[in-house]
């Protein structure tokens, strides 16, 4: 198995120090690369900076070019793509397949966005002495870009950082999670086949310190973070001056409301709750970790989540007919499978749900389970689903905002003065009506509030974050 290069300023490079890469499931090894040296950390950065403002200057058509282009190879390469995210992140290869179509959605969407970003005009005469003068306000890259990325989406996520500063036109250096850099480094190749020009991006594999390192540069006075809360912390502490972007976590919840009676809503609603609390074996930021039935709905709803849950195939990711497979890692597993019996000891009941074996923790509901117990307030990231039983919409609100999170909500509901109510009222980036919390559009803008994070992705959210107005008076117009 020979190592995959990384990426210096566009050019493959080898490092020293080996990393290899295993498989979640049994451990096996997948995969080889090396950890950039200091020199070569030093040569991408320097890259970046260099090619800055040529950069800037790239006309929409060669943008938008390079963007076509890997979406295309990504689309070409799918099944290899998605083969290596479930060989590297444990994901079932039905999920990595949906991840692979959502980053080809991206790159592409990107593209159309390179083409359309035109800033805009203002008229200024809307004050008299402002007679004959307009405002031209174009939008300019605030600099390179570093991009700092979680396991659970080794594609996508990456794909929300690169697409952006490559339809904006600028440099960026990219650090992947440690358990799952192959993928980044598989687009990284992708990369080197377009024309975009050299120092435009790196992709650096970097033990955590190093990538620390690489936040308080100040040739990089972006830096785009999505990973855990804490370590989002650490970086808004440590660069205050930079334009800091935090996509950090979550524990989502869902609303069941009084309207949502009908036996096919209760149905539906047991159906994409089960699948997307356990999809990627629940570690996904907006994964349903939390579901606030209407007391009258309880009894009907409970059965039908349970039966659901059953359903799912739990097994090896690498099986088209897995649902669920193994978490990134066993201690992962084994963290989960403490925080379920530390609720269970405080009082929870285990609706459905197992043992855990190595890294695989089975699907899991709990009931009973108290609000300050951890896995109802903190982000399980596992495979775990806490239900309660409230009085009305309202409660089941409240409950929702009491959280130290606010990434998205899942709100079912047939009403639309329902639907505004949780709008005005939710402390989340995003409310989802009739529908999981989990379900994200790659256009749209999404991140949270509270300890979701700061600041917004998505495509042209990205771009206006990795860019800032510049404004041209114009006299006599
Ligand atoms: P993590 O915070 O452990 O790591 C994320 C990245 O940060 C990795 O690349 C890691 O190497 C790097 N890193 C770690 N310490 C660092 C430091 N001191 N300085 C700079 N970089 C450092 O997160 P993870 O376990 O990989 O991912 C899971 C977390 O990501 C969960 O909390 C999840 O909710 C969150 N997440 C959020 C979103 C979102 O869009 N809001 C999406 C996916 C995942």
């Amino acid at each position: 198995m020979e190592p995959r290069a990384f990426y210096v300023a566009g050019r493959p490079a080898h490092g020293e120090d080996e990393l290899t890469v295993t498989h979640p499931y049994d451990g096996q090894p997948v995969g080889r690369t090396t950890l950039a040296t200091a020199d070569q950390v030093e040569a991408a950065v320097a890259g970046a900076a260099r090619v800055a403002a040529e950069a800037a200057a790239l006309p929409a058509h060669a943008r938008a070019a390079a963007l076509d282009h890997v979406s295309r190879r990504l689309a070409e390469r799918a099944d290899e793509v998605a083969a290596l995210i479930t060989a590297e992140n444990g994901k079932p290869v039905k999920w990595a397949k949906a991840e692979v179509g959502r980053a080809i959605s991206t790159f592409r969407w990107a593209a159309e966005e390179a083409r359309r970003f035109s800033g805009e005009l203002q008229r200024l005469d809307t004050d008299p002495a402002a007679t004959g003068r307009i405002a031209l306000i174009r939008r300019v890259p605030r600099g390179p870009v570093l991009g700092i990325t979680p396991f659970n989406f080794p594609l996508n996520l990456v794909a929300h950082k690169v697409a952006p500063a490559l339809a904006v036109g600028t440099p960026i250096v990219v650090k992947p999670a440690p358990a799952t850099p192959l993928t980044a480094l598989l687009l990284g190749e992708i990369l080197t086949e377009t024309d975009l020009p050299e120092g435009m991006f790196s992709v650096l594999p970097l033990p955590n310190e190093r990538a620390a390192e690489l936040v308080t540069d100040p040739r990089l006075p972006v830096v785009s973070f999505t990973g855990s809360g804490p370590v989002g912390a650490a970086i808004r502490r440590a660069a205050p001056d930079k334009h800091v972007t935090l996509e950090l976590g979550g524990n989502a919840a869902a609303v069941i409301c009084e309207d949502w009676a009908a036996d096919e809503d209760l149905t539906f609603a047991a159906h994409r709750i089960a699948t997307f609390s356990n999809y990627q074996a629940g570690q996904s930021c907006i994964a349903v970790q939390r579901v606030y039935v209407h007391e009258w709905l309880y009894d009907g709803f409970l059965p039908r989540l349970v039966a659901a849950v059953q359903a799912l195939r739990t097994g090896d990711p690498r099986s088209e007919l897995t649902d669920v497979g193994p978490l990134v890692s066993v201690e992962a597993a084994q963290r989960v499978e403490t925080w379920v019996d530390d609720a269970v000891a405080a009082g929870a009941t285990i609706e459905v749900g197992g043992r855990r074996d190595g890294a695989t923790y089975p699907p899991t509901v709990l009931s009973g389970a108290p609000a300050d117990a951890k896995v109802c307030a903190e982000e399980v990231f596992g495979p775990v689903l806490v239900v309660a039983s409230v009085a009305d919409d309202r409660a089941a609100f409240a409950a929702v905002n009491d959280s130290a999170y606010g990434l998205q909500a899942g709100v079912f509901t047939h009403r639309l003065d329902v639907a505004f109510d949780a709008a005005r009222t939710l402390e989340v980036g995003g409310v989802i009506v009739g529908d999981v919390p989990s379900y994200r559009a790659d256009q749209m803008p999404y991140g949270g509030m509270k300890g979701s994070g700061v600041g917004r992705e998505g495509l042209r959210s990205a771009m206006d974050d990795y860019t800032e107005p510049r404004v041209t008076v114009l006299t006599g117009v």
